[in-house]
This record gives structure tokens, sequence and C-alpha cells, in this order.
């Protein structure tokens, strides 16, 4: 895979609460693997943004990507972003928090339902209530896409790599196509990025999110833009998945990626 072209929109640095490793190390790190960009897209749960101290995170977040920007100017395009999480569950504080810091671009997603823990922290889930579960979830997406304040939106398919990893169930997405068509049709309408989501093969379900199928109704549906994120945690997983992520997009029609600078989008062919 020729690295030159690389530019991973979804990254993690230590000022995410799950995030291990400095954005200079990450950069580092970056350089020496010939990435072109990295985006450091730290967590922002906007449902929690006070009582977990989201506000103080994103602040140091933004402070040190800053620094890493300068540092690395020359050698990787280093671009500000942050992964705003259920923003829609209080748009008025999405909007604050948005606007107070100059991002490159915002990454959308849900990561939880109303007033419940992170799909991630669930132990195990019962055969039962995974419909409603599904059901819940692409409703918030789809409201997170009526929304529309951000750039691209991340990991479509998040709850499945839990439902699989604690308790073995796989979802079959065409169950639910008309939700799914719901969220796509929402993303082209308002020029949205779908981004392919290299997280998921590195988890035991071992899948992109979304897979080829979604990412292929999306440019069928007229979709424009895809961005492609590692959703790494650590420095090794930059880029990775990345040769799969490129072929799905164009095995789906696509030419270009897409990547945001000030929030608007430039597409740079997939090599
Ligand atoms: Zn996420
Ligand atoms: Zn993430």
């Amino acid at each position: 895979m020729n690295c030159k072209n690389i530019m991973d929109l979804h990254v993690h640095t230590d000022n995410s609460f799950d995030g291990h490793h400095p954005a200079m190390f990450m950069c580092e790190t970056a350089v020496s693997m010939g990435l072109r960009a990295v985006a450091f897209t730290d967590h922002c749960e906007v449902d929690a943004y006070y009582t977990d101290s989201f506000d103080r995170s994103v602040r140091q977040s933004y402070l040190e990507n800053a620094k890493a920007r300068s540092a690395f100017m020359g050698q990787l395009l280093v671009l500000q972003g942050i992964e705003l999480a259920q923003p829609h569950y209080d748009k008025e504080l999405a909007e604050k928090i948005v606007s107070s810091y100059q991002y490159d671009i915002v990454i959308g997603s849900v990561h939880n339902l109303r007033d419940r823990r992170d799909f991630y922290y669930m132990e195990s889930f019962n055969p039962d209530e995974i419909d409603s579960l599904v059901n819940e979830y692409l409703d918030e997406l789809i409201g997170l896409a009526e929304w529309g304040g951000f750039d691209t939106l991340a990991h479509l398919t998040y709850p499945f790599r839990y439902f699989y990893a604690r308790s073995g169930i796989t979802v079959d997405i065409n169950e639910y196509k008309e939700k799914v068509d719901t969220i796509l049709s929402l993303l082209v309408e308002k020029e949205k990025a779908l981004e392919i989501n290299t997280g998921g093969l590195r988890q035991p379900l071992n899948k992109l999110s979304p897979e080829f199928e979604t990412i292929k109704r999306f440019k069928d549906m007229g979709g424009k833009f895809i961005t492609i994120g590692s959703d790494a945690h650590y420095a090794e997983h930059l880029a990775s998945g990345f040769a799969e992520a490129k072929e799905a997009a164009l095995a789906a029609g696509f030419k270009s990626e897409t990547f945001f600078q000030s929030r608007s989008p430039f597409e740079i062919p997939i090599e």
C-alpha cells in the first residue's frame, strides 16, 4: 500500500479517556509510517460534557493537537478534529462546543442510547433485546443526521461489534434497510461524508463499519464523500485496515476519499 496518500481521519490521543498515546508520539509514528495526514478526533460525549469533564479534556486535546500540528509542519498534515458523540441529545451545547474551537473536521457518532451506557460497557446482550436496540440506535442516527452539524458520520454499525464480542450475536443490516436508507439519504441531502471505520477489523467481529453493502448503497443513492478512519487508540493502530477500506470504497464506485480542512471537503484519489 502506498502510504503517501494515507489520511487517517479518526484518531484518539491520550486526551481521550480510552486513548493511550500523546499526540506528539502519534505524529512521530505517523511520520515513520509515511502517512500524509492524521486528524486527532478525541472523544466528546455531549450528554456527559460537564459530568465527565469533557469540557476540560476537549480543551486540553485542542491545545496539545495545535502544538503537534506546528511541531510536525511540513512533515505531516495534522488536522484538528473532535468526535462529537450524541450531539443531538443537547444541540445547543453541541453547537457551542463546535463554535468554541477552529476544527478541521467534526465526526458525528452515537455510543449510547439516551440515559443508557455506552454499548462498549455492556457486559452481555439478550437476543430478544437486539431488535429493539438496533431500531433505537438507528433512530438516534437519524436524529444525528437530521441535526447534521458534523462532517462525517462515524462507525454506522457501532453496537454490532459489541453484540458479537459480548454475546456472539450477529445482525443482518438488510433487516433495517428502511432506517439505514433514511440515514444515508440525509447524508446525501446535507452533503455529509460517510466514514469507513476500520476499528471493527480489530474486534472479534472483524468487519468494516459499515460493511461494503452500505458503502455501495450510499454511493448508489448519490453519496459524494467518504472518509477513512482507523479509530486508533494506540499509535500502532494508525491506518490499520486501510487497504481493505480503500478496496471496499473503490469496489463501491468511489474514486476519491475526502479529508476536511477548516470544515471544507477536499478530495484525493484513492490509491
Ligand atoms: Zn466512536
Ligand atoms: Zn473514535
